[in-house]
């Protein structure tokens, strides 16, 4: 996995104050994409030892509400492993902290992966630039949803997603 970014104190991707992991490579190509530096898988450095450590020490902060992962895609092919086995991680020694996901797939094609048990919050869909809407919340355009994934995962229709209660049309 490689990545370009790590913010802090953010508080545009997510509930509370986060730390954001920016990742590269992403193929959904989106129209009007804020971030196409960072389609190429190869983009960015390398995410390493320190990187990791520059995301635990954030996540050591009391006022720190979670972790988003963003990019990029993060669900990206070159991606998936990498964020699936940091995850993993951050919910072990971070129990109380929460996990949100950006990512251009759609819920309906994503659900299934192994890495949403560990998930919160997931972001769906390609930003589609007709629909852009600045006054949307954690999102940029009407058509993504803000997806809360465990309460998803709990129904018996899991492709029906439960949207988070912040998630507006
Ligand atoms: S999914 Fe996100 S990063 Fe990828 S092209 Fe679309 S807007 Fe850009």
């Amino acid at each position: 996995m490689r990545y370009h970014n790590i913010t802090k104190d953010d508080m545009l991707n997510g509930d509370g104050l986060r730390v954001v992991l920016w990742v590269a490579g992403c193929d959904h190509c989106c129209k009007g994409c804020q971030n196409p530096l960072t389609w190429d898988p190869d983009g960015g450095l390398p995410f390493d030892e320190a990187a990791k450590q520059e995301i635990f020490d954030q996540l050591d902060k009391s006022y720190i509400s979670g972790i988003t992962f963003s990019g990029g895609d993060p669900l990206h092919n070159a991606n998936r492993l990498g964020v699936r086995a940091l995850i993993g991680e951050i919910k072990e020694k971070y129990p109380d902290k929460t996990i949100w996901v950006y990512t251009g797939s759609k819920w309906e094609d994503i659900w299934h992966y192994p890495i949403m048990k560990n998930v919160d919050v997931v972001v769906d869909g390609e930003y589609v630039q007709e629909l852009r809407d600045t006054k949307l919340l954690w999102k940029g355009s009407s058509n993504q949803r803000v997806i809360d994934v465990q309460a998803t995962l709990k129904q018996t229709d899991p492709l029906k997603p439960v949207l988070h209660c912040n998630n507006y049309e």
